[in-house]
């Protein structure tokens, strides 16, 4: 099944632009909007894997409406901004944005980020359905899966992904926890 994403930037040429890259890169557009109100409601009815919002829209901006969204369960939302600044990207932190990126963007730099933010989720979406127990432990195996993600790094020459692919995947195949898993590649009885 095909990523989905809704695009909300209030200047039609961008949205196009933004829409072709996505296509061709086979994600599926499910959504368009040019202001922030309408992008809140699509992403609210049709929960799509990602959103792309525009900083500066009428109405809501991107940031006002990656707010309101809150901690919303399946959207990893994306700023897209049309130059840098600090204090924005303190409170798209704050927000629980997942990237921003700078316009003009590239699709070679476009495409690589979305990468990156759908590799998060998942890896997130992993270690949450793991852990059931309270915030703290998910951070204890957040904490462990990333020192043995950093050591497969470091004396494998694994990727990221990769990395957490192999945690992930020697933690089903031996029915382990993935921060039992992660003990051990840190502790060097396991090695990929
Ligand atoms: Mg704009």
């Amino acid at each position: 099944m095909s990523t989905t994403v809704v695009i909300a930037d209030d200047e039609a040429i961008i949205r196009l632009d933004l829409k072709e890259i996505l296509l061709e890169a086979g994600y599926d557009v499910v959504g368009e909007a040019g202001n922030g109100e309408d992008a809140l409601k699509l992403i609210r009815t049709l929960s799509p894997d990602l959103a792309l919002l525009d900083v500066k829209m009428p109405g809501k901006t991107g940031l006002e409406v990656a707010r309101d969204l809150g901690e919303h369960p399946r959207t990893s939302v994306v700023l897209l901004t049309a130059f840098s600044q600090r204090d924005m990207i303190e409170e798209a932190r704050t927000a629980g944005v997942a990237a921003y990126l700078v316009k003009p963007f590239r699709r070679h730099e476009l495409l690589p980020a979305l990468s990156t933010v759908l590799f998060r989720a998942r890896e997130t979406e992993a270690i949450e359905g793991e852990v059931t127990g309270a915030a703290e432990d998910k951070l204890e195996t957040r904490r462990r899966v990333e020192a043995a993600k950093g050591a497969l790094m470091e004396h494998h020459g694994m990727d990221e992904e990769e990395a957490f692919g192999f945690i992930q995947r020697t933690a089903m195949a031996t029915r382990q926890r993935m921060r039992d898993v992660a003990d051990q590649v840190v502790g060097g009885t396991l090695q990929p």
